[in-house]
């Protein structure tokens, strides 16, 4: 229960050099209405040689990490190697080294999965960079409402398409089910998929003891639209227990400070990541010939288009079409494709 004894301060404004002041246990940074711990035991010690830790927040070319074993949060310098030209971003795992007071990451250690955002080059994607936004994330929630907004499975099939990319593991979460149920007719394409989805309403709690479930020792991120609740989802889910990190500069939404994040552990091992980044996902490019590889349920039928790089849209002999005609493929979903790929 160590990691529990985090206390959540407000960072040093200037350089992390400055930042590491002992008995500072001002609370001003943390989102009103969540109790945090203020033990006053888990500052980072002046004199710690470094150690291992978890990006939460990117602010310029800072880091806010926090540190393995309770020892806490802090500001440190990023890095940027060739390998990672973005630097350490929000769940990486880092090693630090502090020195007079100045921290600084000095590796950053392999991604097992990546949320990224691809942006075409002068309108070309063979030139794409793709840009991370978030690593070593095990769990990325898709957040849906049943109304207000409506229910948009396109939006749904978008942010598939990036967990497929980056190696994340999705879920959806249908949230506002005390307003309306679910469209089960439409969530019924993402059970034969084999993407889990949960209804919840973060109103009343119904449905909420499950998505704690489903994210229990993990790291996990939550993308929608706006106004599906994903922050209503977040208080809910992570109620009063939650200690978080990297929170100063941000409002209760954590919306309107450009470049904002925070990182909630709301049980040992249980992190989420609340980043603008990944809330405003969707707004990406993919290769024509490439979008179809994400849709995991066109695989089986690739090989059978007569052109290998078939785009599925008006070529013939298209397979695809032909397993969506046949019934193999849920309409609803090449619709998606083909919207995703003439956009
Ligand atoms: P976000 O933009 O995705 O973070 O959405 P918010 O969490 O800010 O929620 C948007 C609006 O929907 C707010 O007015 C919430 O009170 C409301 N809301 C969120 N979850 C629910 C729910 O389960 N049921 C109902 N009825 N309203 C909800
Ligand atoms: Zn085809």
């Amino acid at each position: 229960m160590a990691r529990n004894k985090i206390t959540p301060k407000k960072l040093a404004r200037k350089r992390a050099r400055r930042s590491t002041r002992r008995g500072d246990d001002s609370n001003s940074g943390a989102r009103p209405g969540l109790q945090t711990q203020v033990t006053g035991a888990g500052l980072w010690d002046v004199t710690s040689v470094g150690g291992t830790a978890t990006v939460a927040a990117i602010r310029g070319q800072t880091a806010v990490v926090l540190r393995d074993a309770g020892f806490g949060e802090r500001a440190v310098n990023n890095l940027k190697t060739e390998d990672y030209p973005d630097g350490a971003v929000p769940g990486d795992r880092v090693e630090i080294e502090i020195n007079d007071g100045a921290g600084r990451i000095v590796s950053i250690g392999p991604r097992r999965s990546k949320l990224v955002r691809l942006r075409a080059e002068h309108g070309r994607m063979a030139l794409a960079k793709e840009h991370v936004i978030a690593a070593n994330i095990d769990v990325a929630v898709i957040v849906a409402s049943t109304t207000s907004p409506p229910f948009r499975a396109r939006l749904i099939d978008r942010y598939l398409v990036m967990c497929q990319y980056g190696g994340v593991e999705p879920v959806i979460c249908v949230n506002k089910i005390d307003l309306q149920q679910p469209d089960d007719a439409a969530l019924a394409i993402y059970t034969d998929l084999g993407v889990t989805w949960t209804a919840v309403s973060a109103e009343t709690g119904e449905g909420m003891d499950r998505l704690q479930a489903l994210l229990q020792s993990k790291t996990a991120v939550l993308a929608g639209h706006s106004g599906v609740g994903k922050s209503s989802i977040i208080n809910a889910l992570t109620g009063e227990r939650s200690l978080q990190v990297g929170a100063v500069g941000t409002d209760r939404r954590g919306q309107h400070t450009t470049g904002s994040s925070t990182m909630v552990e709301w049980s040992p091992d249980s992190l989420l990541i609340d980043t603008p980044g990944i809330r405003s996902l969707g707004l990406w490019d993919i290769d024509a010939q490439t979008l179809g590889w994400y849709f995991p349920e066109f695989a089986d039928h690739l090989s059978g288009c007569r052109y290998r790089d078939c785009t599925h849209d008006r070529e013939p002999d298209c397979a695809i079409r032909v397993a969506t005609d046949a019934g193999h493929i849920a309409r609803a979903r090449f619709d998606s494709y083909l919207r995703m790929l003439r956009e």
